[in-house]
């Protein structure tokens, strides 16, 4: 994660997003175009979700594997998991024929990279597409019944976020609580209704932006949340803007508007670009690290039958986190930097512990 230069030559691309291999499958018959980048086997075979989403360019959806495998990698070595860092898109067809072939062409595509990449549910993709997959390979996980049989990593997704707020809440708003304080959530899909009702729970107000009308609708009768349009959310005057949506929101145009003075939400890739951690500082807004605060997923995904290690590792986030801001507080430096620095000193073999 180097400094940022804008390139179309895959080369190019590689300076910028380190991967170790990326593959491309095209299967007309079912309309699959999809690619598969690994960025790193290095501490194991590299584990990513799939994402099924429109992509305006070709360009654009390697652009994204490359930079979502990278941020696998660095959140498996961080928490010091098994697993390297991998990622697959499928570019949407404009009219989606057959969903079922469709995943079953994926799943021969992930098969036929022997283990070395293993899929999972992302934006786009469902437990029921997982469970196509695994009629054609095991090294699939999120299924209901067949290869890592996790379900749904939403909620613990959120919990570990949630835990990450009361971290950053901790150390910025010098709180225990979250009794009061007010948190806008930027899409309340999956992780995002999660993590809602975990806040509500503590007492937090809610104000949330979703442009699905049933997914506010949810939100408003079961937690009383306000409701707010597009990207109004970004100007709400709040303790915790909490990104649980898309990628990229936080860049020129939502800094100059945010009212807030922690980021904490799962979204990937909340960084339009690196130097953004400046224009954060200039504006005193405390940021947690996306793929450390996110990686609740995937350590259920590692700790499978094994739910108190699970809730014990998705609550250790809470340190982890708190010895970031700690850190970058005392080096003067940004959080992204010094979590980027934890998990490349293991990504390198440098054990500290
Ligand atoms: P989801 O698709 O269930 O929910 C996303 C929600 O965002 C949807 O309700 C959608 O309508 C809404 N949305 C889309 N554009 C929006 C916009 N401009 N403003 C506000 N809302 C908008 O996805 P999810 O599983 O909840 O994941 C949310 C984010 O967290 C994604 O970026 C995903 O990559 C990331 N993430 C998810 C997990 C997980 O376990 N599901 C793990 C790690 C990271």
């Amino acid at each position: 994660m180097a400094s940022f230069i804008e390139s179309t030559d895959l080369f190019d691309m590689a300076e910028q997003y380190p991967f170790s291999d990326v593959h491309f499958w095209r299967d007309p018959e079912t309309q699959l175009q999809a690619i598969i980048a690994i960025h790193s086997t290095k501490l194991g075979p590299a584990i990513g979700g799939c994402r099924m989403i429109d992509y305006p360019s070709t360009h654009a959806a390697i652009k994204d594997a490359c930079c979502l495998a990278a941020g696998m990698s660095y959140k498996t070595a961080i928490n010091r998991l098994p697993f390297g860092g991998g990622k697959a898109v499928i570019l949407k067809p404009k009219h989606l024929i057959d969903r079922k072939a469709l995943f079953s062409s994926f799943g021969r595509f992930v098969e036929s990279l022997n283990g070395r990449y293993i899929t999972a549910m992302d934006s786009g993709t469902t437990i029921a597409d997982m469970d196509v997959i695994a009629s054609q390979t095991n090294h699939v996980m999120c299924t209901t019944t067949a290869g890592l049989a996790s379900g749904d990593p939403s909620p613990h997704t959120a919990k570990g976020v949630y835990y990450g707020i009361k971290a950053a809440v901790k150390f910025k708003l010098e709180r225990e609580s979250l009794a009061g304080l007010h948190i806008a959530i930027q899409g309340v899909g999956n992780v995002g209704y999660a993590l809602a009702k975990l806040l509500h729970n503590d007492g937090a107000k809610l104000t949330v932006a979703d442009p699905n009308p049933i997914a506010t609708q949810r939100l408003i009768n079961e937690f009383g949340a306000d409701v707010v349009v597009g990207d109004d959310i970004y100007a709400i005057n709040c303790d915790v803007f909490s990104p649980c949506a898309l990628g990229q929101v936080i860049n020129a145009h939502s800094i100059a508007q945010f009212n807030t003075s922690i980021i904490a939400g799962s979204a990937n890739n909340q960084l339009k670009s690196p130097d953004m951690t400046d224009a954060l500082a200039a504006r005193n807004i405390l940021y947690a690290p996306d793929y450390v605060i996110n990686s609740g997923g995937v350590l259920q995904i590692s700790y499978l039958n094994k739910p108190d290690v699970v809730q014990h590792k998705l609550a250790a986030l809470y340190d982890t986190l708190l010895a970031i801001f700690t850190q970058a507080e005392q080096q003067n430096s940004s959080t992204v930097n010094i979590a980027n620095g934890l998990a490349e000193k293991i990504l390198a073999g440098v054990n500290d512990e």
